[in-house]
Parts: C-alpha cells; structure tokens; sequence
C-alpha cells in the first residue's frame, strides 16, 4: 500500500514539510527550496519524427473543408453553411436559449438524411 503523505510539500535543503506550498521554508528560511513531494518531474517535450512534407497554404486542397447543411437553416447560417467535417463546434448561450433543441434538430435532419451520411462517411474515410 502505498504511504499517503500527510505533508506534500518538503524543503529540499533541510527536510522542513509544509500542508501548503510556500516560498520560503519555515525552518531554514531558505527561498524557493520548499517542492511537492508528489509532485511528477518535469516532462521534456521533444517534436516526433515528420511523417508528411509540409504544404504550403496555397497548394491545400479545400475540397474536402466545404461546408454541408445541417437542414437546420438558422445553424445553417450561423455555421457560414453548415458543417465542415472534422471541425469542433462549441454550441454555447445561456441556459434555456435552445443549445440542446438546435442539437436535436440538427441531430433528427442529418440521421435522416442519407445523402448527408454518405458524404460525411466519404470524407472520413
Ligand atoms: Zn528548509
């Protein structure tokens, strides 16, 4: 089992441990020397291996970034047409403005929609 450390932040020059972090240990009154005990080490980030050659902005294929229409005109407009497949919507407004309605719409026209399914099955694949 595991030992829980009552005290998770501990001076590193003199063993002082503390509830909260502070910046100067109550013992040896030595700055910056107070850690968390449990605290994961610093992660080094190193970029991985390039897989694709980079394209310039002006060779990108939009072909595939055409917006599709939900059938749902207002979130039609709103979306400048529709939905782009692979993009993140953030559906946000305050509570009881229709976020989940305009979801449910969007939602029922798209499933019925097998046209619509087709396209957006093409493009993920
Ligand atoms: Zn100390």
């Amino acid at each position: 089992m595991a030992k829980v450390e009552k005290d998770p932040f501990r001076c590193t020059e003199c063993g002082w441990t503390s509830q909260k972090w502070v910046g100067r240990c109550g013992e040896c009154q030595a700055w910056g020397s107070v850690e968390e005990i449990a605290a994961p080490k610093k992660l080094s980030l190193v970029a991985g291996n390039v897989t694709a050659k980079a394209t310039p902005i002006g060779d990108v294929d939009l072909s595939a970034a055409h917006a599709r229409a939900t059938g749902v005109s207002e979130l039609d407009r709103v979306l400048g047409g529709g939905l782009v497949p692979g993009a993140a919507i953030l559906l946000a407004g305050e509570p009881g403005v229709g976020k989940k309605k305009t979801y449910k719409q969007k939602h029922n026209k798209t499933s019925q929609n097998k046209n619509y399914r087709k396209q957006t099955k093409k493009t993920n694949t």
